[in-house]
């Protein structure tokens, strides 16, 4: 099995690391990743600037290792595109320091990362720990391999791109697995303003998530923020179809009134 390990935090992040040395038991393990902590760019790809990539040496041993000048979605385009010649049979992203939950997932490298795998039919696992501070990566590491060894055995033979987010906690204290929807979660950014000489810029400001604050909060059961409050990890399988049926067909029935409108002249 032949496995793209890759995350937003950066190629000298400790998670990803952990991921890689835990996966490498189950086949060839290349890393193509940020240079950089790119947290937060989500899907973004660069199409205005060149991307560099340079081969490094890699700490775990036996493993190719780039670094990219660039985000992670252009991380795994490139690896998929130019940089690796065989056949990739799993891409694994993280592992996050810090959850990637709800509508996060919009915004999260880590989850796009994986994203792109999925896109060209390659089965994708993002992984993320509900932490920023003392994380700890072996669970999440040792359910990556868990995962890829189901996916050898083609036990999970379906498009997949699997959001997993783990409690930061060890093994024991761990109360299950739920598998989960996105929850209703958004971060309230905060904006500061400062003034530079003459000129004024603005700092988003990402405060702590309603999840992160338990008290006086019950989320939806059965979301994947639900599941991290129980001290549980969640599995959420996710798919790219944006689509709301609901407003569809309630703007379906509007269609002919839209188009008409279009034609008449302004009042
Ligand atoms: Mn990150």
């Amino acid at each position: 099995m032949r496995i793209l390990a890759t995350n937003d935090d950066g190629i000298n992040a400790d998670g990803l690391w952990h991921l890689v040395e835990a996966v490498s038991e189950v086949g060839e393990v290349v890393v193509v990743a940020p240079d950089r902590d790119q947290s937060g760019v989500g899907t973004s790809v660069s199409l205005h600037q060149p991307v560099r990539v340079r081969e490094i040496r890699s700490p775990v041993r036996g493993v190719r290792c780039y670094a990219v000048e660039g985000t992670p979605a252009d991380s795994v385009i490139l690896a998929l595109g130019v940089l690796l010649d065989d056949q990739i049979d799993l891409v694994v992203s993280g592992i996050n320091e810090g959850a990637n939950l709800g509508s996060d997932v919009l915004i999260s490298g880590t989850v796009s990362a994986a994203l792109q795998g999925y896109l060209l039919g390659i089965p994708a696992i993002a992984l993320s720990v509900g932490s920023l501070e003392n994380v700890h990566f072996d669970v999440a590491a040792r359910l990556a391999v868990v995962m890829a060894r189901m996916i050898q055995a083609e036990a999970l033979p379906w498009q997949m791109l699997l959001n997993i987010n783990l409690p930061n906690l060890p093994l024991d204290q761990i109360q299950g697995i739920e598998f989960t929807q996105l929850g209703n979660i958004a971060y309230p950014s905060g904006i500061k303003e400062r003034q530079h000489g003459k000129r004024r810029h603005f700092w988003i400001v990402r405060s702590k998530s309603e999840w992160e604050s338990k008290e006086g909060w019950e989320p939806e059961e059965g979301t994947d923020i639900w599941a991290l409050l129980k001290d549980r990890i969640s599995i959420t399988p996710l798919h790219s179809n944006l689509t709301s049926p609901t407003a569809l067909s309630a703007l379906k029935r509007l269609s002919n009134t839209i188009f008409q409108d279009l034609g008449k002249p302004p009042e």
